[in-house]
């Protein structure tokens, strides 16, 4: 138990694919619901979506957060759905005051995008639990990001949960209909999931710098990079276990994972 006598929250990567999946009911939006139930119940989320590229890193820092819709040719009613859950200045500021290895913008234009309200309108429907989110600056090398990852460790002790929504394979230009996974996305996502069970993050961060060999599979870091976020503040000592273990479409790895103190 920490000093704070608080239990360390468990921290989540989501696979989260279509935005679709925030309102059709299917294995992955399930899975999202019963994990919402499962958790102990956080103060405030923080999530690094890979939806929110920046120039340098912020953090939101609104009262209210907007709803973001930022995606095309998707139904009305996803265009409708809006999560109302507020924002966290006081955590924007924690998370600012803990990062040492970056300066953290407060940002007040931004909001909650898709990687972020898909699964949390799933997670928390009622929207009653504070919200914000980490930018992904895009000058910023693969281990850079893990090391940030690193500094915000502490937040596990303080009744927060930090969730990363990415894809570990993302590919859509390879996206198709019909057939099963390609072998490269399967073997890709295979391999990460191994490397993921070893905690051999230095591993995957080395794998990343060879840009060549993972081209395919990710061909842009940014569905990636909050996986880094979440392994990053795993505790050797933290038990892991994945949930939707899918390639859909060919492409997308739907693998999420849930790691949480070995007391839980
Ligand atoms: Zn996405």
């Amino acid at each position: 138990m920490p000093p704070g006598g608080k239990k360390r929250m468990p921290v989540l990567f989501v696979g989260h694919g279509s935005p679709m999946n925030a309102i059709e009911k299917n294995a992955y939006s399930r899975a999202w619901e019963e994990m919402g139930g499962r958790l102990p119940r956080p103060e405030a989320i923080l999530c690094v979506s890979a939806h929110w590229e920046s120039n340098g890193t912020s953090v939101t820092a609104m009262v209210s957060p907007r709803t973001i819709h930022d995606f095309y040719g998707f139904p009305r009613e996803l265009f409708a759905v809006k999560y109302d859950a507020p924002g966290s200045p006081s955590l924007a500021k924690r998370i600012a005051g803990l990062c040492r290895s970056t300066s953290v913008g407060f940002d007040e234009s931004w909001g909650l995008d898709h990687g972020t309200w898909s699964v949390l309108s799933r997670m928390y429907p009622a929207a009653d639990i504070p919200v914000v989110q980490l930018s992904l600056d895009r000058a910023k090398p693969p281990a850079a990001h893990y090391a940030l990852g690193k500094e915000l460790g502490p937040l596990r002790d303080e009744g927060i949960l930090i969730l990363g929504s990415g894809n570990i394979v993302h590919n859509l230009a390879r996206m198709d209909w019909e057939g099963g996974a390609f072998d490269w996305a399967a073997e890709f996502d295979d391999g990460i999931a191994g490397m993921i069970i070893r905690q051999d993050h230095q591993g995957i961060l080395a794998l990343l710098d060879r840009r060549e060999e993972v081209r395919l599979a990710i061909p842009t870091a940014e569905h990636f990079l909050p996986l880094l976020y979440c392994l990053a503040v795993q505790e050797k000592d933290d038990k892991l276990s994945f949930f939707n273990e899918d390639v859909v479409l060919r492409s997308i790895s739907m693998r999420s994972i849930h790691i949480h103190s070995s007391q839980d």
